[in-house]
Parts: C-alpha cells; structure tokens; sequence
C-alpha cells in the first residue's frame, strides 16, 4: 500500500483552456479551501482510467493550495479477485462471493484505513474510488468525511452485489458518479451528485503529436501506414467486446480489403489480474491474421506517447464496449479528431451524438458498417472529428472536472450536506449487512447479463472480467 508521488502544477498553465469567469471562480473557490487536506484512494497507480484522472487531478489540486494526496492499495490477486466480482456485479454481471471473500475485502479495508492514517494523518475529506476501497470509511476515525467517486456503470447492476455494496453508502457525505442516470441504483438522493471526468490535454497522452512522428512510431511497430487502421485502445476485458471489434473489422475488411487492425491494451492494471486470460482468448480468436495487430507489453499501451500515436494516426477509432462508465478512450480520440465508433451504453452515449460527432452501434455488423462509411467518405470523417474535438474542448477537459470537485469540497466544508452520523458499532452493523443472505461457500452463478466471451474464456464456466 503506498503514496503515489505527485508534483504541484501551477494553474496558470490551463487558463488558456476556460473563460475567464471559470478561471475567476476556480481560484476563488481554491482559496477558500486552502490547506485542506484531501486523500484520494483507489486501486492501483497505473493502468485504466482512475489511474489517469489522479494523475492530473491531484497535481492541479495541489497546485492551488489544495493539500491533496494520491494513495494506492496494493494487495494480492486474492483480493482484487473478489473486488473484481463486485466490480462486475455492479455492471451486470451475476456473481458469487463466499463469506471469505467479503471477510477478506473487509480486511484488507480495514488496513488500508489504517495505513491511510498512518501515511497521512487526519484527512478533511477521503475521496475512496469504485468499489475496491469502498468500505475504508467504515474504520476512519471521526471528523474525516468521505466522497465514493464511483466510476462504474451502474445502469444495470446485479441484485446480490447492489444489496451487499450499497449499505456501505451510509459512511458517505456524498456518493459521485459520472451520469445522473446511474444514481437509480439505490444511492442516497439527498447525498448522490453527477458529473463526468475530464481528460488533461497536457500530458504525453493528449497534447498534439505531429502526424509523421504519430506514423514512425506506428510502422516501427509493424503497422503499415499506407493502409487504413482502426484502432481500439483498451484494457483486455470483456467488457471492452475485444471479440467484436475483431467481428467488425473482418465485416468490414470485406470492403476495404487492405484495411487493418490494431488491439492496444498493456496488462498493467494491478486490479485486473484476468486481463491475461482475455488476452489471450483475443490473441486465438484473432488467429494469427497477419493484418491483426494485438499489443499487450507495457511499453507499448504503457507508453503514453504511443497510445497517443495510436489514437492520431488510426483512420477509425472504435471503442465497442458493452458498458462503460465514463469511457476516457472516447474522450482521448475525439480530441485528437478522431470520429469514434463506440459501444451505444454508459458513459459512451453522453460523450458521442450519433452521426454529429462520432456513431453509436449495437452490435458487430453496425460497427462495420460505420466504420466502411468513415473510411468511404473522408471529408466527412473530418467534419465528425473536428465536431468531437469541439465538444471534449467544451464539456471534458481537466478545469472543469477541478471545478465541479472544488465546489464539491466546499458545500462538504461549509456543511451543506449533512455526513450520517457514525454510532460506534457502525463496523459490525455493516459487515453484518455485507454478510447478510450469503452461503458459507460459493454460490451458483445468477443468470444475470454477462459480458460476451469467446474461445477460452467463453468454454469457461466463469467469464472473466474486470475491477476497476
Ligand atoms: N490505457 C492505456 N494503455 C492501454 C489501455 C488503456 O494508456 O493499453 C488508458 C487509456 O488511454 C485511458 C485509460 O487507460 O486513459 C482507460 O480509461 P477508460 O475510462 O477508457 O477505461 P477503464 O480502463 O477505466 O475502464
């Protein structure tokens, strides 16, 4: 479990980015919260897209006068073997947890409590992301108050996790997800805010990368940079359909027979020890077709500067997901232009706007479909792209996710909203609730929606897939 070093970085440098009278109430609203002291905790340091935000969010905090700290759990795959169950529980997927399973999540949260405090001291406010860290209010000491920033797709969730994740709410001043449609699932109305993340247009990731350098960086990978590429950047997990991307690029490779693929998706999430199975479930499935490129070694999806290649040189970017909180791949390629073709679910739908700025699809044939007609008709491509940039530049850069978190802070500070009042056996009562219906051993999977599987992972009874 550890501290994540972070710089301080002077706001100055994003001024160019908002109004003036944004600019005005960020610096306003920073100062009045000077010197408070705010720890965000989530599952791993790198990899996805929690990972991502920290990295500029923190920073900019800080750099207003913000004492904000990033710390990471680390443990082992026991652990986020079972937070990835209550991941993919809230997005749908039937699960089954043991009484083990939910005492080891209870331990492991407990320690992090601890070592929060120890690395930190007192915290003004907590902000615990997704549900790894979940129950670590449950053992901070009194006054510190607590944000759930909750990053998953909660559209659809299953019954067993819904009822076992959700009394947890009850340590939290404020519940955070990225729509409002997500609050239906049974999180506190007086205490539930929306607002979605941002993408920091700084960093090596986002910031303009000339075509020519995007391209050597693609062809020293063996792409072919003569021939059209659609890309999908993402962790390998079946919520991301992997599987269909490739159904939808050899529908439409039909069309444009020299068109290629390109799978990026280093396995660098520490949450998601499963991502090796679905790569490799993907890598069978693609059966070795020469125009299928599948990239899971670090320093190609870890290299911020190549997925940032990826994302500017590739003719389509799709992102085919079957849910998707928020979707920050979306986010990156529309910025760089890109028109992007993405699963019709989640956090997708609130960042494209079919057929203005990029297309939403259903299924495989439709996202061939798509993508033939981004190919087929440039200009019109282009005219999408410069619409989607427009509309990130607008809604989902970095000052406004600082801001809608300041203002956040301070309606927490300034004691309008009311954090539930801890009795002292608060612990037990809700372990006692986590616990509560469950079978001493695993239970049988619910028939509940699962995320498409193929080859391997499709043979096994348990489809894996991801934790936060
Ligand atoms: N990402 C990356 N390399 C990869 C796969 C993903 O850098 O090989 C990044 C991606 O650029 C994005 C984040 O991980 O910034 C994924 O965030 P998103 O919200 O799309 O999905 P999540 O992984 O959080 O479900």
């Amino acid at each position: 479990m550890g501290t994540i070093d972070v710089d301080s970085v002077p706001f100055d440098g994003y001024e160019s980015l908002i109004e003036a009278d944004t600019r005005q109430e960020i610096l306003s609203v920073a100062q009045s919260l000077k010197g408070l002291r705010v720890v965000h905790a989530n599952a791993t340091p790198t990899g996805g897209g929690v990972a991502e935000i920290l990295r500029s969010l923190v920073p900019m905090m800080r750099g207003l006068g913000i004492d904000a700290s990033w710390w990471a759990l680390e443990a082992d795959d026991g652990f986020f073997t079972v937070t990835k169950r209550l991941h993919n529980g809230l997005q749908g997927k039937g699960t089954s947890l043991c009484r083990k399973d939910i005492e080891c999540y209870w331990l492991h949260n407990e320690r992090a409590a601890s070592a929060i405090e120890t690395a930190f001291g007192f915290a003004d406010i907590l902000v615990a992301h997704d549900p790894q860290v979940m129950a670590v209010p449950a053992f901070l000491r009194d006054g510190t108050r607590s944000v759930w920033h909750c990053h998953i797709d909660l559209t659809a969730p299953a019954k067993d996790v819904q009822a076992r994740l959700l009394p947890l709410t009850q340590y939290y001043a404020r519940c955070l997800v990225s729509m409002p449609e997500y609050a239906a699932v049974g999180l506190p109305p007086e205490r539930t805010v929306a607002f979605p993340p941002a993408i920091d247009p700084f960093t090596a990731k986002n910031r303009h990368l000339p075509l020519s350098e995007a391209r050597a960086r693609l062809a020293a990978l063996g792409i072919d940079c003569q021939r059209p590429l659609v890309t999908q950047v993402s962790r390998f997990d079946p919520w991301k359909d992997p599987w269909g991307v490739v159904d939808a690029y050899r529908l439409a490779k039909r069309r444009v027979p020299d068109l290629q693929l390109a799978l990026v998706g280093a396995l660098t999430a520490k949450d998601d020890p499963e991502g090796g199975e679905v790569w490799r479930s993907v890598r069978s499935y693609a059966s070795d077709e020469p125009d299928i490129h599948i990239y899971h070694q670090p320093e190609v999806g870890g290299d911020e500067t190549t997925v940032n290649a990826f994302q500017t040189a590739s003719n389509v970017v799709v992102q085919k997901s079957v849910r998707e909180g928020f979707g920050l791949t979306v986010t990156e390629a529309m910025w760089k232009g890109k028109p992007v073709v993405g699963g019709d679910c989640g956090g997708i739908r609130l960042q494209i706007e079919d057929g203005v700025n990029g297309y939403l699809v259903n299924n495989a044939v439709e996202c061939a479909e798509r993508i033939v007609d981004l190919l087929d008709d440039p200009q019109r491509a282009r005219a999408m792209g410069a619409a989607a940039r427009e509309s990130v530049r607008r809604r989902f850069l970095m000052p406004r996710l600082l801001l809608d978190y300041l203002r956040l802070f301070q309606q927490i500070v300034h004691g309008q909203l009311c954090q539930p009042e801890r009795c002292r056996d608060s612990e037990a009562k809700a372990l006692a609730a986590m616990l509560a219906v469950l079978p001493d051993s695993e239970a049988a999977e619910h028939g509940q929606r699962t995320p498409r599987s193929r080859g391997k992972v499709r043979r096994s009874k348990r489809a894996p897939a991801r934790v936060a």
